[in-house]
């Protein structure tokens, strides 16, 4: 009989050692926003075990600071951040987590913003005490697939300035995500080429990239700035633009008040359509690129 579980009784204590040292070989990176936890995972594949501090239908610009994001942060080696001051608060989350890998100025902090060209940079000098959440220009880059070459290849380097091992197998993964990024994004081209200079509002500016991208042109935003609520008196003012340009569509984030947006709409003769702002943000759009054809196929059903 010992003869017969002594095999057994070893493998069940090696078959959990194993699989707990390939977890731990993994690069143990946090990602601020979901956006770039997806795409980390695109070019990071087997080498990388990617958390995120937010989730899709949240507002990124504001996030709670609870215990459990500093505990995701503790273990951390890389913090991906989206920085243009959307995810400050992931200051506050490092802070508590107590991990200097990812402090600012550490190797291991991140900002993948490096070489965007950023839109809407105020002329004027903004801040928050003014109640504007875009004072660097607008952070919502992210979703504009046309930007996501720049942006894996940040954080391709920043993986590789910490497993300089594994570049090439890096590199290879970023090479075949931007294959079928590429493929889809010759799909998209084609499906918002009908849509070219239509005019939209927005609730907020979280869609200059995309629109820039295909074409279309923001016209009005529902907030009276960035982060400021909407005031009836400017709102009297969009409706009556929205009449005399004839726009038929408002983009909404999830995170923000859909029941006015369709009040705003019904009002203008329009329709609101809530997109992902973030990956994550609606259901269906669980992947980057899975996002971005949710994004495009509501816009082409709303316009058409
Ligand atoms: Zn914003």
């Amino acid at each position: 009989m010992l003869r017969v579980f002594r095999p057994l009784l070893a493998l069940a204590f090696i078959a959990p050692l194993v699989a707990a040292a390939s977890a731990a070989d993994k690069i143990r990176v946090v990602a601020t926003i979901p956006d770039l936890k997806a795409l980390t995972e695109e070019v990071g594949g087997k080498l990388v075990d990617v958390d995120a501090l937010a989730r899709g239908t949240q507002n990124a610009h504001e996030l709670e600071i609870r215990p459990s994001l500093m505990v995701k942060l503790r273990r951390a080696d890389l913090l991906i951040e989206n920085g243009l001051d959307l995810d400050s608060w992931a200051d506050v989350a490092v802070q508590g987590a107590n991990n200097p890998n990812i402090v600012r100025g550490a190797p291991g902090r991140v900002d993948v913003s490096r070489g965007i060209q950023v839109l809407e940079v105020p002329s004027i000098r903004v801040d928050r005490s003014m109640g504007d959440v875009h004072p660097l220009g607008n952070p919502h880059y992210s979703m504009d697939p046309g930007l996501a070459p720049i942006i894996t290849q940040n954080i391709v380097d920043a993986l590789a300035r910490f497993a300089p091992d594994h570049r090439a197998e890096l590199e290879k993964n970023r090479q075949a995500f931007l294959a079928r990024l590429d493929e889809a994004m010759a799909r998209w081209t084609r499906a918002m080429e009908p849509l070219r200079g239509a005019k939209v509002v927005v609730y907020h500016p979280q869609w200059i990239y995309l629109l820039h991208r295909f074409g279309l042109v923001q016209a009005a935003t529902l907030e009276d700035r960035p982060g400021i609520p909407a005031s009836p008196a400017h709102l009297t003012r969009v409706i009556r633009q929205m009449k005399d340009e004839q726009i038929k569509l408002i983009i909404v984030e999830p995170w923000n008040d859909v029941k006015l947006a369709n009040r705003v709409a019904q009002e203008a003769g329009a329709k609101a359509v809530v997109l992902a702002s973030m990956v994550g943000g609606v259901k269906g759009a669980d992947s980057y690129i899975g996002a971005i054809d949710h994004n495009v196929n509501a816009l082409v059903t709303a316009i058409r």
